[in-house]
């Protein structure tokens, strides 16, 4: 994925477990697995912040839509 301001390649600054509905039992437990990403171009005016996150279900096969 690239950064939207200067098109560099970003890094994965951070990657942690997210899980939903674990304090409720009438809620499904759901997990994510989430991706901070961030600019790694020192010119950039997004560098060294988080741009984007990524989200990926891991309890299940299926794709997160949204
Ligand atoms: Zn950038």
């Amino acid at each position: 994925m690239e950064c939207p301001d200067c098109g560099c390649r970003m890094k994965i600054e951070r990657t942690y477990l997210e899980i939903e509905g674990d304090d409720s039992p009438s809620l499904e437990t759901k997990v994510y697995s989430v991706q901070e990403l961030c600019c790694r171009n020192p010119k950039c005016i997004r560098y060294g912040r988080m741009v984007q996150q990524v989200r990926h279900r891991i309890d299940r096969q299926e794709e997160v839509s949204g």
